[in-house]
């Protein structure tokens, strides 16, 4: 404010200087005109000169001073918009009206007002995009933060990216136990091929970016056509410097760099929120597991077991049970070891997986006993599986040096509607009921409740 002040009066001391300055020079140019001496120097034509003079210098900063000040006065009362936005964001974090359309000047002369007016404008108009970041960068890093679910965070993410960029097409890639898998993806034709692309690749083991313009290996699906797009990029998302995941969209037109930009910015927030939903997930895994055998530890078999009786039950659709326990398993550990018995029934665990189907849940039930629970299996269908899993393991022996160690199992199975069943404990005991006539009839069998 001091600085427009001490401008004005430094214009009004030299306008009237220049006043009082051509006051006094014009009776001169009326001599030169051929006035008469006594009028042209006379002391009263000398001071209506100066006073004319002064009263035109006076009256050039008027207009000045109205001219040029509404004009300041715009440009003032606009900043101080600004900064009151920049106040009240500072204060509760919601962006006020500072957008363009309301903030923004209008130009209306091509000189240095409207070079400053423009300015302005442009000036507005970075901030008002950069909050726009700000707020979409808030606001997805509060949804990643809070999501631990892989697929349900690769497709808010991807969603997020595509609108953020105006992508047509795009797909989320993840390096999971050193395999190349598609997350999600949107509108990609043979998705899967994105895995083994030489760029996808690279940028998995280089962690570089890529811009490819008319991709032959890319084809974009919409709702009417399939199209190459004329530009792909491909963004790792690296946590800790290494990428662990790679973004790649797809677009019919060229991205702009200022999306390209802030896809960075986004791939950073994603990169934490991909490694702690994959932690989770790991670890989610491995208190499901039993870690002798890989296969599913009771608690969980349990929680599945649950799952799948309450969906037959909700649905009418059939459901049976297996129970096995391997012969004689005691003499394995006391002729071989513990050590190896703990060999055979990891190899037995693997031979029961090879006699189910893809679907079945097979769990360790207790020490040397396992449960197979077969969602939409007759009891017809659950005798054959036991039976085929039984044969697997006789006929397969688990090598100990020169030792072929080869056991038996005992089998019993129960199945729902054919037994009318009440919670799926009742499930367990009339299975393991049978299981024990097996036992009691020579074992080696499969005995239906
Ligand atoms: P049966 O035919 O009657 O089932 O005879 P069995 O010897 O198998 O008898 P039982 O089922 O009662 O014995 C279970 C044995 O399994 C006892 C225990 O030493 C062994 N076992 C249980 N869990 C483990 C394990 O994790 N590792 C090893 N190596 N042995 C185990
Ligand atoms: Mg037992
Ligand atoms: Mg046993």
């Amino acid at each position: 404010m001091k600085r427009i002040q001490n401008t004005f009066l430094n214009l009004a001391i030299r306008m009237i200087g220049f006043g009082v300055l051509i006051g006094i020079v014009f009776p001169f140019f009326m001599l030169l005109l051929g006035v008469p001496q006594s009028i042209a120097l006379s002391g009263l034509f000398l001071a209506s000169c100066i006073i004319a003079g002064v009263l035109v210098g006076f009256v050039n900063i008027l207009i000045s001073r109205i001219t040029v000040r509404s004009k300041l006065k715009v440009l003032t009362g606009k900043m101080l918009e600004v900064k009151d936005s920049i106040i009240t964001i500072s204060e509760n974090g919601k962006i006020g009206d500072c957008n363009p359309e309301h903030c923004s000047i209008p130009i209306e002369t091509d000189d240095e007002f409207g070079q400053s007016a423009q300015a302005f404008n442009e000036l507005i108009s970075s901030f008002a995009s950069s909050l726009r970041m700000l707020d979409d960068i808030k606001t997805f890093t509060a949804i990643f933060s809070s999501q631990l679910n892989l697929h349900a965070l690769s497709e808010y993410a991807l969603d997020r990216v595509m609108n953020g960029t105006g992508a047509d097409a795009g797909a989320i890639l993840l390096e999971q136990d050193g395999e190349i898998v598609v997350l999600h993806s949107f509108g990609i034709c043979e998705v899967k091929t994105l895995a083994e692309d030489p760029h996808v690749l690279r940028t998995f083991s280089k962690g570089e970016s890529f811009s490819i313009i008319h991709p032959a290996s890319i084809i974009v699906e919409s709702t009417l056509t399939q199209f190459h797009p004329n530009e792909v990029i491909i963004e790792p998302v690296k946590f800790k410097s290494v990428p662990i995941a790679v973004i790649l969209l797809a677009k019919a037109e060229h991205f702009q760099a200022e999306n390209v930009r802030q896809l960075a910015i986004f791939t950073q927030s994603l990169a934490v929120a991909l490694h702690n939903a994959m932690e989770h997930e790991q670890l989610q895994k491995l208190a499901a597991l039993d870690p002798l055998t890989g296969v599913l530890n009771r608690r969980f078999g349990m929680v599945r077991l649950h799952e799948e009786y309450s969906r037959s039950v909700r649905r009418g659709s059939p459901l049976a049970v297996l129970m096995f326990d391997i012969d004689h398993f005691k003499q394995v550990n006391d002729t071989y070891g513990h050590v190896v018995g703990d060999r055979v029934l990891r190899n037995i665990s693997g031979m029961i997986r090879q006699g189910i189907r893809e679907g079945d849940i097979l769990l360790r039930y207790g020490g040397e006993e396992f449960m197979v629970i077969l969602p939409g299996a007759s009891r017809d269908d659950a005798f054959t599986i036991a039976e085929r899993v039984r044969h697997i393991v006789r006929e397969n022996a688990t090598t100990y040096g020169a030792n072929q160690i080869c056991v038996t199992i005992s089998v019993g199975l129960d199945s729902m509607p054919e037994t009318s069943i009440n919670n799926e404990q009742e499930l367990i005991a009339n299975a393991d009921e049978a299981m024990y006539r097996s036992k009691n009839s020579g074992r080696d069998k499969s005995t239906i409740y």
